[in-house]
């Protein structure tokens, strides 16, 4: 509230203030349209020919914009960043998020694991509606503008050749997933002298030295109602094969702790049940049962109700030499994981400018003027909506940052 009466306050005097925002995702839209409220004039710079390509991108899989579980268990979601992005993620709240969804005319649900989505289930007719909202605001779009970094005299320098000194600036890149959809990383290089922890995928697939018959047979086959187990962690979903090993949502909720231990000491072992809702002893029994000359992928689909990809799971591990009985092995699957998937095929980044770097109006201690908001930040968290959650708020702290900077 104070902030927005300094800013009013500024506003209030003759000259408008400028602020630029480089990053025409969520996070800097959002920067984009608190400032644009508040009457300073925004002009926001992006390389790519449109804005907000991996918030469409989002949108292919419904947009799943935030989740609806109480505040306290959404903050956890975020880890060891919780502590430093709470003020942010209160001051726009989940609630809030919807608030500005339907504000925008587009109605949303809450889906039954409690994500939440807009009703047209993809982002263009909330990106229209909110690209319109910020026409209407003053708010100037920029597009193929790539920014390189400083020019001498302090101005944000752009590959075109253009120079602008704005009043303030919000650095709203992005992480490095998908890069061919405008962010890349590659403002890591641009920023000399700030701690930037590299960078690397979340929520990813998991590579497997599937073999050729397995590959060929189950690729893009989904593995339905399992459990993922590691590190004493449990995750019911779903999950997905792929030529390169597995990826799907049980899989991208391990995908942190998965990694983290990959790179302390190379491949990994997840544990696949394969049937969660049968008990091991129940199994034995009904695996105990004479096999009457029957194939063991006839046998364990008519005694275990197992779909084929699961039973091809089952008979390559044997092949790999797992020697664990049979219902053990439906139970326990063990998938040696090789390496995470790379970066650019992941959901999302993790690493990033350092949260340590900003104060706490998201500006960068070491670049007074200068704010940081989204997916480029130092912090990660599952899929259900913590992702867009976190890059609209973080992105509306930064504006809110540069409105009390302003107005000082
Ligand atoms: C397949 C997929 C599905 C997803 N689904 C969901 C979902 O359902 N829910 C959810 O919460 N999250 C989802 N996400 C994640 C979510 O889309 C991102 O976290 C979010 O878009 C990040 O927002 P951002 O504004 O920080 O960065 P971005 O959206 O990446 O925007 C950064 C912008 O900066 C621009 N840029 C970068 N460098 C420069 C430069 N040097 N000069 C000028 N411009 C530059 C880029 O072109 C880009 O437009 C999904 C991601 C993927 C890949």
């Amino acid at each position: 509230m104070l902030l927005y009466l300094c800013a009013m306050t500024y506003i209030s005097s003759d000259v408008s203030p400028q602020a630029a925002i480089i990053g025409a995702g969520p996070a800097g839209l959002m920067a984009a349209e608190i400032l644009a409220t508040q009457g300073v004039q925004v002009a926001v710079y992006d390389r790519m020919p449109s804005p907000g390509r991996k918030f469409l991108l989002a949108g292919r899989g419904g947009l799943n914009l935030t989740h609806s579980e109480p505040l306290p268990a959404f903050l956890d979601r975020y880890g060891p960043a919780r502590a430093r992005m709470e003020a942010a993620l209160a001051a726009l709240a989940p609630t809030e998020v919807v608030a500005w969804c339907e504000g925008l005319g587009q109605p949303t649900f809450v889906g039954s694991s409690g994500r939440v989505f807009p009703k047209a289930f993809k982002a263009s007719p909330l990106l229209r509606a909110w690209l319109r909202r910020l026409e209407g605001l003053g708010v100037v779009l920029h597009s193929q503008h790539e920014w390189t970094g400083w020019a001498d005299d302090g101005a944000l320098r752009f590959a075109n050749g253009a120079t602008v000194r704005p009043d303030a600036a919000v650095l709203a890149l992005g992480g490095a997933s998908w890069p061919r959809l405008g962010a890349d990383g590659g403002w890591t290089r641009l920023l000399p002298g700030v701690a930037i922890s590299p960078l690397r995928p979340a929520n990813c697939g998991f590579e497997i030295a599937w073999s050729e018959t397995f590959r060929s047979r189950f690729a893009g086959t989904p593995l339905k109602r399992i459990a993922l187990v590691f590190g004493g962690r449990v995750v019911r979903g779903e999950a997905m094969i792929s030529e390169a090993g597995i990826e799907g949502g049980a899989v991208y909720a391990l995908s942190a702790p998965l990694r983290d231990a990959i790179a302390a000491g190379g491949p990994v072992t997840l544990g696949v049940d394969l049937r969660p809702d049968v008990a091991l002893d129940d199994l034995r029994v009904k695996l105990d049962a004479p096999r009457k000359g029957m194939s063991l992928s006839s046998f364990l689909r008519k005694q275990a109700a197992l779909p084929p990809v699961a039973v091809g799971l089952v008979q390559e591990a044997r092949h790999a030499g797992v020697t664990t009985d049979l219902a053990e092995l439906i139970k326990a699957l063990p998938l040696k994981l090789v390496a995470p998937r790379p970066l650019a095929r992941a959901i999302s980044t993790a690493g990033g400018l350092a949260l340590a770097e900003l104060d706490a109006g998201y500006m960068l201690r070491t670049r007074p003027g200068v704010f940081a908001a989204g997916e480029m930040l130092d912090w990660e968290a599952p899929t259900g909506g913590y992702l867009l959650q976190a890059c609209f708020a973080t992105g509306a702290a930064a504006a809110r940052g540069v409105l009390a900077y302003l107005a000082a």
